[in-house]
Parts: structure tokens; C-alpha cells; sequence
């Protein structure tokens, strides 16, 4: 496929190639929408085996941040870049500075963060070159690690599953299985221990487990065997693509509500299988949207209470969700994508009544869009 048809395929905007023979960049931006404001998202460095891999993923992943923006209610588009390189080895100041010329040479149309394979460290070279970068340490103003925020709206995300489920949405003395026990995990744990629920948890680093275990009282299971638990809840924090054809059928949850992004290993082949076998499913993007909208937060002036009380939007989101999805009985991610798009065009239209011009004000001053 040619360059211009993949870019057309979902519609995106804009795809910048950004290239310095000196800093040995190689990078790839993606904006696939920007009607509700700037397009945000991290920027990934990673080995890929072919620039076409590089141009797939960043497509795929800007177009993902366009849904989870709008559904999360957020001013912002969908945007993400990439870097090819192995970021254990081929990192270098003068490279995350020629990034940063390039996303400020997009005077604020693209507005990027750190993601899977970039730091804290990496983005303090960006913010040298350009203010269209958030999720900064809180050294430099920014908002931190944004993990309690994406933990809390998973736990408010899941009684919302818990209410379309009971009529209820208390956790108490409802079993709940975790898988990993990192950043998101450990806080959802807390609010979950707190709400009185019987949390089992899994890693593949056990010991990680056990600051969980220790603090929660859960039960540790072995990573193999956390499908297989007769708990109300799975609430996947770890890898994605583990509701599969081969872990599915071996689910006896009612609710699956967790922090991880791209669950589905194919989305629409797994969503209408666990529509079809009565699982509740809270979409990815809309239930882990809390660090999201933590940084989104941080152009406005960073209130982490306010950052924290929109997180806490999510339970209404994922109940719209899934009303929708019963409605219409639709497997829940078409639900939740359903509600973005008709986000998007509802204030695309109400944008076109001044004629295009709209203002984005934040950190950075007005922003024509
Ligand atoms: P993390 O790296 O702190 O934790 C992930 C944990 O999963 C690690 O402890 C790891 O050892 C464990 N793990 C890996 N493979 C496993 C397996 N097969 N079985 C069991 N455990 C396994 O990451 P995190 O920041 O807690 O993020 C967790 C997930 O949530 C990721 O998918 C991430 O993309 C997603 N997410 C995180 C945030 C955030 O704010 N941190 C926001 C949105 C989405």
C-alpha cells in the first residue's frame, strides 16, 4: 500500500517524518485528528524491523488516542510518535533535542509525552526544544507518575461494572483477580482492599506480588493460572492482548475491568465473544483513560485534585458505556467508540459555526486549531 492510501485508510490528518543524519534520529509523528483540540500522545522508541512497522504503529496508535481523548472528555486530539532505535542503546541527548525541534516546529498541533521506551529523563531533552511536552517530573512543574490516577479510574470503572452486574456498585466481598503488580495495579489493590474485596494477584516477578500481598492481604496466584480463578472481576494491569482465543474460554468472571491497554487481541472477534458469553467487558480506553486526563490537566495549570475528580468521570463514562452496548447489543468497545465519534462530530459542528476558528487555552497560550 502506498504511503498516502495507509495515512487515508483511517483518515488521519497529518504524518510528519522527522530524520537528523547528526543525532541519529529517525522518527515518525502521527496526528489523526484534532476537531476536540491538540493532538496528544506519547512518543514510543522502539527496534522495529522496517520503517513500514514504524508508520503502522504510529497510525494505529494516534488513531487510538483520538478515541480514548474523546470519550474521556477531553479537549484534545489524537496524536502519537515514534522513534526507531533500541532504547537501551541508541539514546543520546542531541536525538531527543532534534525531536524536540520537530514537535515544536508543529507549533502546538502535536503535543507529545513519554510512553514505552522514552523517560522522564528523555522528555527533559524534549522540553529544552519545545513546551509541547507533558507528563514531566513535578520537579519541573509537571504532574508525575500518573498511575494513581489511572488506578482510580479503573476502581470507579469497575463498580460502574459491578452496578450494570448487582444493581450495586459496592466491591465488598467480591473476589477480584489482578494481573501484575506494578504501578496501577498496587494503587487499584489499595482502593480495592479498602472497599473490603478478596484480591488475588498475580506477576511474573513475584516478589513485586508481595509488596501487594503484604499491604492488601491478597492471595498470590501463579502467572499461568490467574485465567483460570473463580473470582467476579479480572482486572488485567499488565501485558496486552490477553483476552484471547485460548484465555477466554477459561474465564469464569462476570467483569473484566482493568488498567492495560489493547486487551482485545482482536477486537472485533474477542469483543463479540465475550458479548456473546455475557462478560462484562470496560473497554481499555475508556476505563484507563486517568493518566490521560492527569496530564491533559497539566496544560491547564495542574490541580491533581481536579485531575483526580475528572478520573473519577469514568464510572459515568463506562455506565454510558455500557447502556449503550445493552441497547444495542453491540459487543462494549463498538459502544465506547460509538459515543467518541458522535463526541467528535457533535463539536466538529458546533466548531464550524465560527468558521473554523476555535481557541485551545491553556499552558500554552491560545492555540488555533
Ligand atoms: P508496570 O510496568 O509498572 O507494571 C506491569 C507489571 O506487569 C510488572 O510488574 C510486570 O512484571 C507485570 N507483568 C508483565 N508480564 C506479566 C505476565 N505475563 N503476567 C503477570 N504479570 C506480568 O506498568 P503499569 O504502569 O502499572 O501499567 C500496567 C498496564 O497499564 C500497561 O499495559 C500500561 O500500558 C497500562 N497503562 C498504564 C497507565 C499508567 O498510568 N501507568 C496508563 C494507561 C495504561
Amino acid at each position: 500500500m502506498s504511503i498516502f492510501d495507509q495515512i487515508r485508510k483511517k483518515d488521519h490528518e497529518q504524518v510528519v517524518f522527522c530524520s537528523s543524519k547528526d543525532s541519529n534520529l529517525r522518527a515518525i509523528i502521527g496526528i489523526h485528528d484534532t476537531t476536540l483540540g491538540p493532538a496528544l500522545g506519547g512518543t514510543r522508541m522502539w527496534m522495529y524491523a522496517a520503517e513500514e512497522d514504524a508508520l503502522i504503529d504510529v497510525l494505529r496508535l494516534s488513531r487510538g488516542m483520538t478515541y480514548k481523548a474523546a470519550v474521556a472528555g477531553l479537549n484534545l486530539g489524537g496524536g502519537k510518535a515514534v522513534i526507531i532505535g533500541d532504547p537501551n542503546k541508541d539514546k543520546n541527548e542531541s536525538m531527543f533535542r532534534a525531536f524536540g525541534r520537530f514537535v515544536d516546529g508543529l507549533a502546538g498541533r502535536y503535543i507529545t509525552a513519554e510512553d514505552v521506551g522514552t523517560s522522564v529523563a528523555d522528555m527533559e531533552y524534549v522540553r529544552m526544544e519545545t513546551k509541547y511536552v507533558t507528563g514531566i517530573d513535578k520537579a519541573l512543574g509537571g504532574s508525575g507518575d500518573p498511575s494513581p490516577f489511572t488506578a482510580y479510574g479503573v476502581y470507579v470503572g469497575m463498580k460502574a461494572a459491578m452496578k450494570e452486574l448487582t444493581g450495586s456498585d459496592s466491591l465488598a466481598g467480591k473476589k477480584v483477580a489482578v494481573q501484575g503488580a506494578g504501578h496501577v495495579a498496587k494503587y487499584v489493590c489499595d482502593h480495592l482492599a479498602k472497599d473490603g474485596a478478596k484480591i488475588y494477584v498475580t506477576d511474573i516477578y513475584e516478589e513485586k506480588a508481595k509488596a501487594i500481598i503484604a499491604d492488601t492481604k491478597a492471595e498470590y496466584v501463579h502467572p499461568d493460572k490467574i485465567y483460570d480463578v473463580d473470582a467476579d472481576v479480572f482486572c488485567p494491569c499488565a501485558l496486552g492482548a490477553i483476552l484471547n482465543d485460548e484465555t477466554i474460554p477459561r474465564m469464569k468472571f462476570k467483569i473484566i475491568a482493568g488498567g492495560a491497554n489493547n486487551q482485545l487481541a482482536d477486537e472485533n472477534k474477542h469483543g463479540k465473544i465475550l458479548l456473546d458469553k455475557g462478560i462484562i467487558y470496560a473497554p481499555d480506553y475508556a476505563i484507563n483513560a486517568g493518566g490521560l486526563i492527569n496530564v491533559a490537566n497539566e496544560l491547564e495549570g495542574y490541580h491533581p485534585e481536579r485531575a483526580m475528580k475528572q478520573a473519577g468521570q469514568i464510572y459515568d463514562t463506562i455506565r454510558t458505556v455500557l447502556a449503550i452496548a445493552k441497547k444495542e447489543r453491540i459487543p462494549t468497545h463498538e459502544a465506547s467508540n460509538k459515543l467518541a465519534e458522535e463526541r467528535i462530530n457533535s463539536i466538529g459542528k458546533i466548531r464550524q459555526i465560527y468558521s473554523g476558528k476555535s481557541e485551545f487555552s491553556g499552558r500554552f497560550g491560545e492555540i488555533a486549531i
